[in-house]
């Protein structure tokens, strides 16, 4: 058995579900055993009771300690998104692996220095792109690329929640702009990526982004208000480079929406649709059959969509948002094992990155903006 010790950094919302899902990855992950070493965070009593909690050895207000620590092999990056580039550079240099947290990095440009560190280090990365770890996403890729849908028509992707559309929602970091643009990057990311997963490269686009509540409390009750810079809501145009064309939005003030991530990929025989509210499910319709009688099947996820039948032997009992963070994690732990990428890694976050970047622009200069 070979130990890999894991540095977390963050207690957050993600914090805690890596935790989780390094614990679960070491239930399958046989030869190769993730150790849960350390644990950082500002917010030393938070890390303190992290520790305790998912038996972390040892816990720290610094996250610099981490890169010292000789036991561990891999940093796994949970802080809030301006501090991505500082840790993940400082984990390179120290020669350990990097998963971090999405997005990537502020800009491409310092995604791609990112990237380039990774490279020449020879150190694998990957990026929390958690939803195209689903197993029904590997299947919707696939029908795709074997051409059951024919020819593709057409995208709508969206990333639509609401917990931001409260005006009274105090200012946070994740809309302080040295972290980068807002709801195109925070949510738009993860579209964007999902786009790319399922149909390859995006070559142009066009984008409209708007900041709908131009200031916020600066803390929760406080009269006190403070201007917000980056985007609430960004509608995107979009070509890619096989050919179809699409829509895409990214929203974080679409009230009722908890978790509306999806899309409509339509094709010449038949189309899909998804939204990862019901993410074990996958629409289906195929352009056959009778008038009046054809319409969308729904595909229930089951042990025949690996690796569902690593949760759970039966189909329809459903596996869930945490399950999705420890697919990623097992995944990883291969990519480390086989000493290559099973991305999404800093390579493909780069990618991602310089189209959240050319929707900033095409917003500011009205203009299409080829990739
Ligand atoms: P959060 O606010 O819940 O947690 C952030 C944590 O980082 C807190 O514990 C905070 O004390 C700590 N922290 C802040 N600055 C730090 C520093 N310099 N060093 C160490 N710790 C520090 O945030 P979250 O919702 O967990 O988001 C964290 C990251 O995860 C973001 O990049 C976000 O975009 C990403 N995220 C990804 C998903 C996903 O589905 N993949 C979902 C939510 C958030």
């Amino acid at each position: 058995m070979r130990k890999l010790g894991i540095g977390l950094i963050g207690t957050g919302f993600m914090g805690k579900s890596h935790a989780m899902a390094w614990r679960a990855a070491a239930s399958f992950s046989g030869e190769i055993q993730p150790v849960l070493v350390s644990v950082a965070d500002i917010d030393g009593s938070a890390a303190e009771r992290t520790a305790q909690q998912f038996g972390f050895q040892r816990w720290t207000r610094q996250w610099q300690d981490l890169m010292d620590d000789p036991e561990i092999d891999v940093i796994s990056i949970t802080s809030p998104n301006r501090f991505h580039a500082e840790q993940s550079l400082a984990a390179i240099a120290a020669g350990k692996h990097v998963h971090c947290e999405k997005p990537l990095a502020p800009d491409s440009a310092t995604a791609e220095i990112m990237a380039g560190a990774a490279t020449a280090a020879g150190v694998v990365t990957q990026v929390g792109f958690n939803y195209v770890k689903n197993p029904l996403l590997k299947l919707a890729r696939q029908m795709i690329a074997s051409g059951e849908l024919g020819q593709i028509t057409g995208f709508r992707g969206i990333h639509a929640e609401d917990f931001m559309s409260d005006p009274a929602t105090p200012w946070s970091w994740r809309l302080d702009p040295s972290g980068g643009a807002g709801a195109v990057a925070d949510l738009g990311s993860h579209i964007l990526g999902m786009a790319r997963f399922l149909l390859g490269p995006v070559e142009a686009l066009f984008a409209d982004l708007d900041t709908v509540i131009k200031a916020r409390p600066e803390q929760a009750g406080s009269s006190v208000m403070k201007a917000v810079e980056v985007d609430d809501i960004a509608r995107l145009t979009v070509k890619f480079a096989c050919g179809c064309h699409g829509h895409i939005e990214a929203n974080w003030v679409a009230s009722g929406h908890k978790m509306q991530l999806g899309f409509e990929v339509t094709g010449t025989s038949g189309a899909l649709i998804f939204n990862q509210e019901r993410f074990n499910e996958l629409q289906y319709f195929r352009n056959e059959g009778s008038a009046g009688k054809n319409g969308f099947t729904t595909i229930v996820a089951g042990p025949e969509h690996a690796p569902y039948g690593l949760f759970c032997p039966a189909p329809g009992h459903q596996i869930g948002f945490n399950d999705l963070k420890t697919i990623e994690m097992l995944e990883f732990i291969q990519a480390i094992d086989k000493g290559e990428s099973q991305g999404p890694d800093f390579e493909e976050a780069f990618e991602i990155q310089k189209l959240v970047d050319a929707a900033v622009r095409s917003s500011r200069e009205r203009t299409w903006v080829n990739i």
